[in-house]
């Protein structure tokens, strides 16, 4: 087995240290998934992305209950514990020695006749795999632009939005028109044009002191998301807020006081404009400013948020 470490500058930094395959640990730039693969072949699978800090996963619980919920959704009986899961993570970070990053487990259907129907795979295939943050990090400080994309969230009626599925055409989609429209990133409305989240993140407004976000109905209701309501409620953010989850339009966003994003690898990142229209005066305004801060105390604390994962449904009307 070569070094994972020493590869002379010849390997991209992603793929740099180890990977867990099936519970084996090998070089990540020798690990490999067969051509028959049913998540190469149909997207048939799901994945988790955690983020690490001080060599911790955060929020590993929440994490890998979604990943059971996903894989029982899909009838993907991945044969693994959560307690068996959560040592593979533990050395998979100790192996890599990395304080900081992002741990990726993905369950595939496994390998099987290149036919969708997922009767012919048989044994899921599991990977896990650990990056460093981007070398390159977005300056919280630095706002993200974001274009309504034309293309609509794919609605729960045809694929549950729950599961954290392989399946991401609908948001890349989304993404390559936001990129080709100038902006970094898109927002997806759902088939009804009420907003719905990010490629990868949720999104929140604010107007006062009520911070409105979408119901979990139509979108992934993100991890962070549910550590924001917490943070909210238990007055981590030292401001006089509440939070509610109720329908959001364009017009709600466009009249806010305040836009920001959040999800494991974008963080809490605020908006400065949608489609042009310049938000808060294009910085970041208080309660964003807040929100960031007391996450990130949150990562460096070591501590897991608070086990509630839903706000009180508020029925607010807009
Ligand atoms: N929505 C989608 C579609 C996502 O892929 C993600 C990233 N997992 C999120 C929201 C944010 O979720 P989390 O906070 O759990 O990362």
């Amino acid at each position: 087995m070569t070094d994972p470490f020493d590869d002379h500058g010849q390997v991209p930094a992603y793929k740099r240290g180890y990977a867990c395959v099936d519970g084996e640990f090998m070089p990540a730039a020798e690990a490999t998934v067969s051509i028959f693969d049913h998540s190469f072949l149909y997207g048939d699978g799901v994945f988790e992305s955690i983020l690490c800090r001080k060599g911790r996963p955060f929020a590993l619980q929440p994490h890998l209950d979604r990943l059971e919920a996903s894989c029982r959704y899909l009838q993907l009986g991945q044969p693994y514990s959560a307690e068996q899961l959560t040592e593979m993570i533990h050395e998979l970070i100790a192996r890599n020695g990395l304080e900081s990053g992002i741990v990726r487990i993905v369950v595939s259907r496994g390998e099987g006749y290149p036919v969708s129907d997922p009767r012919w795979a048989q044994a899921p295939k599991v990977v896990i795999t650990m990056q460093a943050e981007p070398a390159v990090k977005r300056d919280p400080k630095k706002g993200i632009r974001l274009a309504i994309a034309s293309t609509r969230r794919i609605p729960p009626i045809c694929l549950e939005p729950r599961v954290k599925s392989n399946n991401y055409l609908n948001h890349i989609v989304a993404k390559l028109e936001a990129v080709a429209a100038g902006a970094d990133d898109a927002i997806l409305l759902d088939v009804d044009g009420n907003v719905a989240e990010l490629p990868v993140a949720n999104i929140f407004a604010v107007r006062g002191a009520v911070l409105s976000t979408p119901p979990s109905g139509t979108i992934l209701a993100g991890i962070t998301r549910a550590t924001v309501f917490r943070l909210i409620e238990t007055a981590a953010v030292r401001m006089d807020l509440c939070v509610q989850e109720r329908e959001l339009s364009p017009y709600d966003l466009f009249t806010a006081d305040e836009v920001f994003v959040v999800g494991t690898g974008t963080g809490v990142a605020f908006v400065n404009s949608i489609d042009g229209r310049v938000i808060n005066g294009g910085v970041m305004g208080p309660v964003a400013s807040a929100v960031l801060g007391a996450y990130e105390e949150l990562l460096d604390s070591g501590l897991e948020p608070l086990p509630r994962s839903a706000p009180q449904i508020s029925q607010a009307g807009r």
